[in-house]
């Protein structure tokens, strides 16, 4: 056998054409990505420094400054998921041995913490029961007790299927010196948000959400008062890959004539983020809002996060028995709990073009057929 022999053989399942089942995506995400969507995504790849793709990424910079209403400058997707921009946000705005503190009404909060206190930080939170939300009051009176540098807040609770009030909170977080940090992966386009207006000094979201793009970019902007904190360490970010200073200037937000590689971009999700923030960018803000609104009302009359139901898991019934049985018999994904709703509710996602009353109908008879064939104990 000479060096050139393979000892490992190639393997069979390769051999085998590749399609990808055909589903109802009505999880909590990704979503169901449209033609037109997937088809930018399948054109051809260029290169990551091209001027086409610089002016495709000032593109898509243009598309997230309108879908949370920001005239930020400093304004990105990162390559990555709503985590890698969750720990771009911490990672840059946070320095070892500073506080944060994180408002935990389902896992994000916790996921927050527990990436501040990766990077050495002082972490405190103020927790409340899962389906709950903080008062004014209450958020006041925490950062008043632990002077954080940060405060990070979730905006659309997937794992509760909460959209937190943000009216205020802008406010009292500046008046105690701390950046106003949200996460909005699974509320942006489906439940009104103003970055701006609302005084949120770090915001960041995810593509295979409302968006409707497949996974794998993510939206995150840093306002004027952000920045000063980011660009002022006087330690770098422990993450070169996330390091703003790096990612500012390849996405030209630094004001330096020339573009220095950072790392290669995901090219084709970027063609496919620029194309699922051009039909953003043609619905009419508020008609957007209004679909999910409406949806919503038809599942879950209790006016919560409109992209993502909780529905109670019906007494009696195990609900992995109905979400498999749904998922082998209608081709259509519906989730269990997450964090701490496992086992008590089903999460019905409907995001972007998804948000039809024809996916309710859809949800719902998939539900009427589960609940007629799956097995109820006699309890
Ligand atoms: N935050 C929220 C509110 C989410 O719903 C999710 C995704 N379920 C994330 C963050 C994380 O996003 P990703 O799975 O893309 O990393």
């Amino acid at each position: 056998r000479s060096m050139s022999s393979v000892s490992v053989p190639p393997p069979k399942c390769l051999q085998k054409t590749f399609v990808a089942p055909r589903r109802h995506m009505f999880g909590p995400g990704p979503s169901n990505v449209p033609p037109r969507i997937l088809a930018a995504g399948a054109e051809p790849v260029i290169g990551h420094m091209h001027p086409e793709m610089l002016e495709i990424m000032s593109d898509i910079k243009s598309g997230i400054q309108y879908a949370f209403q920001t005239e930020n400058n400093m304004t990105i997707a990162v390559s990555g998921t709503g985590h890698t921009a969750m720990e771009c946000a911490i990672f840059n705005a946070v320095e070892p041995g500073e506080g944060v503190l994180t408002a935990v009404n389902g896992i994000w909060g916790e996921r927050a913490a527990e990436m501040a206190e990766r990077i050495g930080a002082k972490v405190n939170s103020i927790v409340t029961t899962a389906g709950g939300y903080f008062t004014s009051e209450e958020i006041d009176q925490a950062l008043a007790k632990h002077k954080p540098v940060l405060f990070f807040l979730t905006h659309g609770e997937s794992s509760t299927g909460v959209v937190h009030p943000l009216d205020g909170i802008g406010d009292i977080c500046h008046k105690h010196n701390c950046l106003f940090l949200v996460d909005c992966v699974a509320s942006m386009g489906g439940a009104p948000l103003y970055m701006d207006k609302q005084g949120i000094d770090i915001l960041y979201s995810g593509s295979q959400k409302v968006l409707n793009a497949p996974p794998g970019t993510a939206p995150i902007s840093f306002s004027e008062r952000a920045c000063q904190k980011v660009f002022n360490r006087k330690t770098k970010p422990v993450s070169f890959f996330l390091d703003m200073t790096w990612l500012a200037n390849y996405w030209g937000c630094d004001g330096k004539p020339a573009r220095i590689y950072h790392h290669t971009a995901p090219v084709s999700a970027f063609y496919a983020l620029r194309e699922s923030l051009a039909i953003l960018a043609e619905q009419v803000t508020l008609v957007w809002f209004l679909n999910h609104d409406a949806i919503h009302t038809l599942l879950d009359r209790n006016a919560r996060l409109p992209t993502v139901t909780t529905i109670v898991a019906p007494p009696g019934y195990d609900w992995k028995e109905i979400t498999s049985y749904i998922m082998k018999n209608h081709n259509l994904e519906i989730s269990g709990g997450l964090g701490p709703s496992v086992g008590q509710v089903l999460r019905v996602g409907l995001m972007g073009g998804n948000s039809s009353k024809a996916s309710v109908d859809m949800v719902l008879e998939a539900l009427r057929d589960a609940l007629r064939y799956c097995h109820k104990s006699k309890v």
